[in-house]
């Protein structure tokens, strides 16, 4: 298949570099290696600095594609390999199967006979999916799929379906791609907040990461949207510990940007649902930067949210309780606080694994060369507004390879 655009990554940097290129009469092929599009976003409660719903944003966007046939876009799909050079790219893309074609209609009833409970990643194993299922309501496609790794193919779900959408034997297809220019929008996962011994992460069941508490606050979440301990109990004092492995040599020796506002943003969740609670938040120096210093300002002058200078040394749990120390840079004083939950600020981390013909920095982030340019996180941690400005430079960027 030729394109003259190649964009790995469906998530917004991907969608936006795809958009904006097709938009201008470039052909633009996508590839996503997820059932569905909107990456990390999509899993967002809320984004800031509006604190709207993603899908409010990723609803235009997907708007925008449907009326962009110059942009053709592949789920389930990875490349494999790049082989030439700028101006004349050889791709291969595996797009694994989906198992579920365009004749579904999302009605469910596959869901309901499939007899296979699987842990759902989109929701960090904060809940259990079906083998087949539909990752949220928002998704994009907006349709089920079968994940194969839990699947034990008892047809059920065939029986189940009216509209002949289900073909268990679905196979893996390698496809071949010529394409003038490649945008790597690959983005992030999160630090795996099991190497932070002293957090206490994996050990007690109340010590959550951040993105774990963007999914706990969402509607199309776990619980519905209501915040609340694991073993159900409503919040009377939360704790969130910054820097969670970020700017730290042994874990990410660089700051992931959006973290010191991910948790401000948080402790917003945690007020609308608790008026009274206690927060609490550990930094090392909150980042906000531009015009976020108006969010910070507006956060802080909640008077109970403390603020505590100083990097956390542990998380303990006595008589159900967590108890967190950090020592106080300001006073030098030994600071604790028993609370129901702790929230780590885990940071970004780059998400691309290997692959030839694309090269990565010391970090891991995708390193630009000729014809092959980084967008969004996959070239540094970012917010979503620079992730969309980098992501439309290097449509641009993408667009002048193209012309040459
Ligand atoms: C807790 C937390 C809260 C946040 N809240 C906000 C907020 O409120 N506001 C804000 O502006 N920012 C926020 N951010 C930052 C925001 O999530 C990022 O800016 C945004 O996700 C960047 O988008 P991206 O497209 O670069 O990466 P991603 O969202 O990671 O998308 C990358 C896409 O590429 C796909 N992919 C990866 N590898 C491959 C491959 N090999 N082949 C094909 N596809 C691949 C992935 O599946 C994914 O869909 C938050 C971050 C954290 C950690």
């Amino acid at each position: 298949m030729a394109g003259e655009i190649l964009v790995i990554g469906g998530g917004i940097a991907g969608l936006t570099a795809a958009i904006e290129a097709a938009e201008t009469g470039y052909d633009v092929i996508l590839v996503e290696k997820n059932p569905y599009l909107g990456g990390r976003v999509s899993q967002l409660n809320k984004y800031f600095p509006k604190l709207c719903p993603p899908f409010c944003g990723l609803e235009i966007f997907f708007k925008r594609m449907k009326s962009t046939p110059k942009l053709k876009y592949f789920t389930n799909a990875e490349v494999l390999e790049i082989r030439g050079e700028e101006g004349n790219f050889n791709v291969k893309v595996k797009l694994k199967p989906r198992y579920v074609n365009e004749n579904c209609t999302a009605c469910g009833a596959c869901r309901e006979v499939c007899p296979v409970e699987a842990p759902d990643d989109y929701n960090f194993g904060l809940k259990t999916k079906k083998a087949i299922d539909i990752p949220s309501i928002m998704a994009m496609p907006f349709r089920y799929y079968i994940d194969d790794r839990y699947c034990n193919k008892c047809g059920e779900c065939v029986s189940a379906c009216k509209y002949n959408a289900i073909n268990l034997e679905e196979e893996e297809k390698i496809i071949d791609l010529n394409v003038a220019s490649i945008i790597v929008a690959t983005g992030w996962k999160p630090y795996d907040a099991t190497k932070l011994d002293n957090l206490g992460y994996g050990k007690f069941k109340n010590v959550i990461t951040n993105m774990e508490m963007e999914r706990l606050a969402s509607l199309n979440g776990p619980t519905g949207g209501k915040i609340q301990t694991m073993d159900g109990r409503d919040i009377e004092s939360i704790a969130f510990v910054q820097c969670a492995g970020s700017r730290d040599e042994n874990h990410l020796p660089y700051c992931s940007a959006v973290c010191c506002l991910a948790s401000l943003k948080q402790a917003t969740y945690v007020r609308e649902q608790y008026p009274d609670a206690k927060i609490y938040i550990f930094y090392i120096d909150i980042r906000a930067f531009g015009r976020y210093e108006d969010f910070f300002a507006k956060v802080k002058a909640d008077e109970n949210i403390e603020l505590i200078k100083g990097k956390v040394a542990k998380v303990e749990e006595k008589d159900g309780k967590l108890v967190v120390t950090a020592e106080d840079t300001l006073t030098g004083e030994k600071e604790q606080r028993e609370v129901d939950m702790v929230v780590l600020a885990t940071g970004m981390q780059p998400a691309i694994e290997p692959i030839p013909g694309i090269e990565v920095d010391e970090y891991g982030f995708v390193k630009p060369k000729p014809g092959i340019i980084p967008a969004g996180v996959a070239a540094m941690p970012m917010d979503v507004a620079s992730a969309n400005e980098s992501a439309t430079g290097a449509a641009l960027k993408a667009i002048q390879v193209a012309r040459r």
